[in-house]
């Protein structure tokens, strides 16, 4: 399905009497529903069956309203447009909806155009290189002269990736499989949650507005994380890195406006390449032991290293701790009362 026309979200946006925010029940759903509660806009939960006892009994952070559904895929489009609502994209609605997202009949937070930049790896690397950041170098299996990682397509969460280091262990272990290759770049893994904001006048100027850093937060992965207790019991395990969790954690300050200045690049490069981010993103980064900071993937929307609610950067922008969630729901309020609704949500 193509890319639904702007103009058509317009006309949608145009019927709008109200603001209220919609998501689907998973991933960040809970940290959404709650900074919406926070300012006071109506929310609603697009939730299988099986799940609602589980968003329902968190009092503080349920949406207003449930939308039962057989299958999280499948998002009530009408029933949205029909509640005024604002569909808010975070990683399992990405994975979820997939392609059918470009054509959704329902207005959607940000650019969703963007998207398709984070779901296409080729378009993803060339927005990386044009953003000026140092990535892993990417290898065929003869160029195999270091260790490496080995990405599967439509990996969820690191699930399934591999390292080798020659091209013999390649053809042996992964054969003719589709793969990417990529160096395996030894750090400490960043993850800088970003907010690209039209209206705030906080953080780095961009060529469109601003770029505030909210938060970061280090990927939990199984069994990367626990590994070394398994080789010290005298296990000879291969590395794995399924998401299972994230943990809070801030940079050496001296590092921040590398990282600032990061956010601000892409940013910059997204607006000349499909005009421009809105509202959160992330920068997925390794830093080496010389501090060289390497970025192998941008995360065009909420990540879900934002559900630890306090981060000292978002409070030092505020004022007070804001979540991603509660920022998303502060920006497209400040749009709706400013009837700019359409520079932010496509
Ligand atoms: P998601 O889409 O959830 O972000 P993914 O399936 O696209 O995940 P990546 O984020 O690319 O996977 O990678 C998963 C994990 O693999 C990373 O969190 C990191 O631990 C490790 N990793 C990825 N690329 C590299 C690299 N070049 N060097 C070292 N480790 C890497």
């Amino acid at each position: 399905m193509g890319l639904i026309e702007k103009g058509k979200i317009e006309g949608i946006l145009s019927g709008y009497k109200k603001l209220c925010i919609a998501t689907v029940c998973s991933h960040s759903a809970l940290q959404i529903f709650r900074g919406a509660r926070q300012e006071k806009v109506h929310t609603i939960g697009i939730c299988t069956k099986d799940r609602l006892e589980f968003y329902k009994s968190f009092p503080h952070a349920a949406p207003d309203e449930f939308l039962v559904v057989d299958s999280l895929a499948d998002v009530p489009v009408d029933e949205l447009v029909a509640r005024d609502a604002v569909a808010v994209p975070h990683g399992s609605f990405v994975e979820y909806v997939g392609e059918r997202l470009d054509g959704m009949a329902v207005p959607v937070f940000g650019n969703r155009r963007s998207l398709q930049f984070e779901r296409d790896r080729m378009k993803m690397f060339s927005w990386m290189e044009k953003a000026g950041l140092r990535v892993p170098k990417t290898m065929k299996p003869e160029e195999i002269d270091r260790m490496a990682i080995v990405k599967f397509p439509g990996a969820k969460g690191g699930h399934g990736y591999m390292i080798v280091k020659s091209e013999k262990e390649y053809w042996e272990k992964i054969g003719k499989r589709k793969a990417l290759i990529q160096e395996f770049i030894v750090g400490v893994r960043a993850y800088p949650h970003y907010f690209h904001s039209a209206f705030s006048g906080a953080g780095f100027r961009t060529s469109y507005g601003h770029v505030e850093l909210m938060g970061v937060d280090r990927r939990v992965e199984s069994n990367a994380e626990e590994i070394a207790r398994a080789v010290a019991a005298g296990g000879n395990v291969p590395l794995s890195f399924t998401v299972m969790g994230n943990a809070s954690m801030v940079l050496r300050e001296s590092l921040l406006p590398e990282f600032m200045e990061m956010g601000r690049n892409v940013s910059d490069t997204s607006k000349e390449l499909f005009g421009g981010m809105h509202g959160p993103f992330c920068v997925e980064t390794i830093v080496t032991e010389d501090l060289d900071i390497y970025a192998f993937e941008i995360s065009a929307r909420i990540v879900a290293g934002t559900n630890i609610l306090y981060h000292p950067y978002a409070e030092f922008t505020h004022g007070e701790h804001v979540s991603t969630g509660r920022r998303i729901a502060m920006e497209l309020k400040e749009a709706f009362k400013k009837k700019k609704m359409n520079e932010i949500v496509y």
